[in-house]
């Protein structure tokens, strides 16, 4: 989609917004998947109601992109804007045992700078790729960490009220993959409590999770991570891989032989690839151990 609203596109630079037409989602999506549409680039978080508020008088629908590292969007022109926060410089403060981060960080990036600090909790997520935000957004966690046990505070644009807020980490739901925020909340910053360790101790637990993930994830090829959740109880990865469909594809489409739960795209795959990999994966599961998988990966087809 395509701004061409003469008095929107006039307010952007007074906005501290930078446009980016016609932004093509393969270069911004670690799957390297996605058609073309306007991106725009938010410098300064106070103007994001006054952006909203003109898009939304324009008509001009928008989505929220963070680091697409766990996104599946559709080809073609979108029929959507796409915003994203730019870092802030610093964008990690520390007072105590807190660390306030601002949500376009990157998720490693905070992990580390913490870690420096003599500030640890957060080992597990070292190699989670993405940006703080994200990072709430799907309570991104591995290896028995998540970040929601860490959350004090967050600062979100709430669009149904029209304004920022801030809630307090009781207030949201942190879950499996799952968090109680509401579809169109912008999360701006949040607050972390982090329990304080030697760095030298940290760095240890880092480098065991950097260890099992090269050991066992296709790290140098483009995927969105995990497809599917794991059902409780069960692993979607291991019934993929006990149904001999390791290297199975669609087009450019494949399953990895690393990890049966990570599809990538192998070079030119397209969305409607990657989609008819996904369903025919699932019915082959579902037909044979009678689990109906869902999508850990956000898919977004319109
Ligand atoms: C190699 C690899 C390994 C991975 N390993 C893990 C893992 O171990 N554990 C894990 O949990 N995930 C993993 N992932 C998935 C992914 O990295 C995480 O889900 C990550 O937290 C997504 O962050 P992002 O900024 O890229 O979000 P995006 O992919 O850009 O967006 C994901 C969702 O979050 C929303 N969103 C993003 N930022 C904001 C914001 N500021 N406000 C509101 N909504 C927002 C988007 O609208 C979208 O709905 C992996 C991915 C890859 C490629």
């Amino acid at each position: 989609m395509r701004i061409d609203d003469p008095q929107i596109l006039a307010a952007l630079p007074d906005l501290g917004i930078e446009l980016r037409a016609g932004a093509s989602m393969t270069e911004q999506t670690s799957l390297g998947i996605g058609g073309t549409t306007d991106l725009l680039r938010i410098r300064r978080q106070e103007h994001l109601p006054e952006l909203i508020r003109l898009l939304n008088g324009g008509g001009i629908p928008h989505r929220f992109l963070g680091g697409g590292t766990n996104l599946l969007i559709l080809d073609g022109e979108l029929p959507w804007v796409m915003l994203q926060l730019v870092r802030a410089q610093p964008d990690v403060r520390l007072e105590g045992n807190f660390a306030y981060v601002d949500c376009a960080a990157d998720l490693g990036r905070t992990v580390t700078f913490c870690a420096k600090n003599d500030l640890g909790g957060m080992e597990g997520l070292i190699g989670v790729p993405g940006t703080v935000g994200g990072a709430l957004r799907m309570n991104a966690g591995a290896y028995g960490t998540q970040i929601g046990s860490y959350v004090r505070e967050v600062q979100v644009y709430r669009a149904g009220d029209g304004g920022i807020q801030t809630l307090r980490g009781s207030e949201i739901n942190f879950e499996y993959r799952h968090t109680s925020f509401a579809p169109d909340d912008i999360m701006l910053s949040v607050k972390l409590e982090l329990p304080s360790k030697p760095f030298r101790e940290i760095l240890q637990g880092i480098r065991i999770c950097n260890e099992k993930r090269r050991a066992s994830q296709p790290l140098n090829q483009k995927s969105a991570g995990c497809i599917f959740k794991n059902p409780p109880g069960a692993s979607a990865g291991r019934m993929i891989d006990e149904l001999g469909l390791k290297s199975h594809r669609v087009g450019d489409a494949r399953v990895s032989e690393r990890h049966a739960n990570f599809f990538v795209n192998d070079g030119q795959a397209r969305a409607a690839d990657m989609l008819g990999l996904i369903a025919d994966v699932r019915q082959r599961v579902h037909r044979a151990f009678g689990f109906e998988l869902e999508e850990e990966v956000i898919v977004w087809k319109g």
